[in-house]
């Protein structure tokens, strides 16, 4: 199968990869092979293809032997709405397994008009280390300077160092440092937020790179890729404008009123009181201005200021899971609160959904009267008290009292304090997002099944078709399998294009794909075989997982979703028993034509020669 850049026949791509090894401060450059490009597209689909080749089962997460392998997909930067998405592959240290995550921001467009698909970094620096890549030339610097910096500092000092305040940054904050297992990588002010890849890189003694290309991406028919752009954003903003007006933080009021909410720790699914963070308050009160990353005319992200009050001058763009999990999860019903614990976390560099769930798991510990002050370092931890949430952060971000512990990641936690699993809300090692699927099963379902633990994106955001769209029993067991199964592929796919998913139906990029984008783009016309590549890329997913040891039990959910009614609400008396939940693993399993230990066939064998395609 040609290379890439002797065939050239695919637009969209540019056929290298960058490969640097921190260790010998070496770099080097690789051609992609078509083959791979046509079975796993990009992006997310591309980054788990080299996981699987590179990292061997027992790798560990804080190891030098793990790497990152960063990859765009073929519309990353290309001249159409919303192409800022790019994914990273690693090694969790927050779960021991693998992880995938996707983000937006400029650095993927900007790595693509240095040349390079991808980026793989591996080896460890003998020194606090920063890249700079200009033009696809990469430099190695001194980072000792960055230490114990701030993460708005650390990105303010790699702009200066590039000298051009247009350069895209990635980097990672303190807590990272401290080896905090769910520290992330922060880009351009989005970022790779779950399962700690930022402690990942801080144990490779990468503080952050700056990168700035001025390539270009070919494209197979630019005049289409023109054409499609125009009737794309017109449609955009009538089909997404609420996200314009509200952002994610519009899911608030449906996901409590219908009692899907996390509420003291998922201790109920409905918070009383919760209207205040509410996305009509935080506009009236707290929005400043909306937040776009590359070439997006929806702008998502809301930028709230706190004027007033004990944390007034804090700043942060609260999204919805951040506002669920510092504050439904956490009680806490003042808006301003929570934007102070965004920020604090953002400082850090610490996951949002990550630090809700360990926040709230100490309140819910200390009401019970399973630790006390003396653990917290003299702080109070009752749910509703919005002091107490930002000096539990600071105590988790700095690694002190409790927070030491809560700095390892749930796993941890739960295999040291057995006494406390019942209060642990996670999915192979990964903490709950801010949905109860006590209140829609398909959702407990998607946490379940997802690649990389407790997660509503790479699992499936059941939200649309079970709570939104009239068409499903949010109750139901039968048919969440499959449903599961096609959000799942769909978003596999939307994650290997390098596109956010907030736009993906207006270009056509649904369970059913349709339109021209990928031809215009890429003079190969995928659409059709896009669900399938979908699963390809979960069923890959899925053969690490196995690989690394993961089976059926697994897939189950944490005991208080199994055996705890919904105590009030909307959803008041609802459960998920275990024996419920394996009607739809059972069914999710027979779809994706997995056995019943849900392994799937055929069972993945020594990863194939660098260069030679997977029977995947
Ligand atoms: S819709 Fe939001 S998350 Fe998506 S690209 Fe635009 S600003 Fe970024």
């Amino acid at each position: 199968m040609p290379a890439l850049s002797e065939a050239n026949v695919l637009g969209g791509y540019l056929g290298k990869i960058l490969r640097i090894r921190l260790s010998r401060e070496e770099v080097l450059v690789q051609e992609l092979e078509e083959a791979d490009l046509r079975r796993f597209l990009g992006g997310r689909g591309l980054a788990a293809r080299w996981y699987y080749e590179e990292i061997e089962p027992g790798t560990e997460p804080l190891g030098a032997a793990n790497k990152l392998f960063f990859f765009t997909g073929p519309l990353t930067g290309v001249p159409l709405p919303s192409t800022t998405k790019f994914s990273v592959s690693t090694k969790s240290p927050e779960t021991g397994i693998y992880l995938c995550s996707n983000s937006g921001g400029d650095f993927g467009p900007h790595l693509k008009f240095c040349g390079f698909d991808g980026l793989i970094i591996e080896g460890r620096a003998e020194r606090p280390t920063y890249l700079v890549i200009r033009d696809g030339v990469v430099s190695f610097h001194d980072a000792s300077h960055l230490l114990g910096l701030k993460m708005s500092e650390v990105r303010g000092e790699l702009l200066e160092a590039m000298g051009d305040s247009k350069a895209s940054v990635l980097c990672t904050g303190p807590a990272a440092e401290r080896l905090v297992r769910f520290a992330y990588i922060q880009v351009d002010g989005r970022a790779f937020g779950r399962g700690g890849p930022g402690a990942v890189m801080a144990s490779k003694n990468l503080k952050g790179m700056a990168i700035k290309g001025s390539g270009e991406i070919p494209l197979a028919n630019p005049q289409r890729v023109k054409e499609i752009r125009a009737t794309a954003i017109k449609e955009l903003r009538k089909t997404v404008a609420s996200h314009t007006q509200y952002g994610t933080p519009q899911y608030t009021e449906v996901i409590n009123e219908l009692g899907c909410y996390p509420a003291r720790n998922f201790q109920s699914s409905y918070l009383e009181g919760a209207s205040s963070i509410y996305a009509q308050p935080m506009r009236e009160h707290y929005w400043a201005r909306n937040f776009a990353c590359y070439h997006c005319p929806v702008a998502c992200g809301k930028v709230c200021e706190v004027r007033e009050g004990p944390f007034a001058g804090a700043r942060a763009r609260p999204e919805y899971e951040t506002i669920g999990m510092l504050g439904g999860s956490c009680g806490v019903t003042d808006f301003a609160a929570i934007v102070a614990a965004n920020e604090l976390c953002d400082e850090y560099g610490i996951d949002t959904i990550s630090t809700g769930n360990a926040v709230a798991l100490t309140m819910e510990l200390f009401e019970r009267g399973l630790i006390t002050e003396v653990d917290t370092e003299g702080v109070v931890p009752r749910f509703g008290d919005g002091r107490a949430l930002v000096e539990m952060i600071k105590l988790i971000g700095e690694r002190r009292g409790i927070g030491d512990l809560l700095a390892e990641g749930m796993a941890r936690v739960s295999r040291e304090k057995p006494a406390w699993r019942p209060y642990i809300l996670e999915v192979k090692g990964l903490p709950f997002a801010a949905y109860d699927p006590r209140g829609f099963h398909g959702m407990g379902l998607a946490y379940g099944t997802s690649s990389r633990g407790a997660c509503h994106n790479v699992g499936g955001w059941t939200i649309r078709a079970e709570l939104l769209s009239g068409e499903y029993d949010r109750f139901a067991l039968k048919g969440k399998g499959q449903l599961v199964k096609d959000i799942q592929d769909n978003r596999a796919y939307v994650d290997s294009l390098g596109l956010c998913t907030v736009v993906r139906r207006s270009l056509g990029f649904t369970e059913n794909p349709q339109g021209d984008v990928l031809k215009a783009v890429t003079g190969n016309d995928f659409t059709p075989e896009l669900m399938e590549i979908g699963s390809r890329i979960y069923t890959l997913e899925r053969m690490i997982l196995v690989r690394e040891g993961i089976r059926r039990e697994d897939d189950m959910l944490p005991p208080r979703m199994m055996t705890e009614k919904v105590p009030d609400g909307p959803a008041k008396g609802r459960i998920l028993t275990k024996e419920m939940y394996e009607i739809m693993l059972d069914e999710y399993y027979t779809v994706r034509g997995w056995d019943e230990e849900g392994v799937p066939n055929p069972h993945p064998g020594p990863p194939p020669p660098a260069g030679e395609g997977m029977e995947v």
